[in-house]
């Protein structure tokens, strides 16, 4: 059975400062799953702690929430077949030094931090995370 769903993907700072937006974009089109929309924003620290605050008891939270405000991010909604589950396998591990070959964050992740994409990790999730960025 057929189960089209939609999730949130970031391109993070350390990616968009590298160029890789293009790169990045077409790993996902190239692999069926849509851009249904996408924005370039640079969001402020509170709104960073917002976004993550799924991990406010985390020792790496603070660090994480500088890091995502520090530049320009692409938030992006992928839809496609098992879009969540699919856009983790194409992201890889969240450590790059851990993530399977041709993943997006071996190709390009510098660090666990600077590890160049987010995706939403469940469907429930990914509606909240869509509604941050594209609530209209
Ligand atoms: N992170 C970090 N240190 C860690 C674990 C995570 O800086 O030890 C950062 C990293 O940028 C990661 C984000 O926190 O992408 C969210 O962590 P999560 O465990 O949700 O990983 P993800 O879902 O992004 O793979
Ligand atoms: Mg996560």
């Amino acid at each position: 059975m057929s189960n089209v769903e939609q999730t949130l993907s970031i391109i993070k700072p350390d990616a968009v400062e590298r160029n890789l937006i293009d790169e990045i974009k077409a790993i996902f089109t190239k692999n069926n799953l849509k851009i249904k929309q996408d924005k370039k924003i640079h969001l402020t620290k509170d709104e960073a702690a917002e976004f993550y605050k799924v991990h406010q008891s985390k020792p790496f939270y603070d660090d994480l929430c500088t890091y995502l405000s520090s530049g320009p991010i692409v938030a992006m909604i992928l839809e496609g077949e098992n879009a969540v589950l699919f856009n983790r396998e194409l992201m890889g591990a969240t450590d790059p030094k851990k993530a399977e070959d041709k993943t997006i964050r071996k190709l390009y992740g510098i660090s666990i931090d600077k590890n160049s994409v987010h995706g939403s990790d469940s469907a429930e999730n990914a509606i909240k995370e869509i509604n941050f960025f594209f609530k209209n």
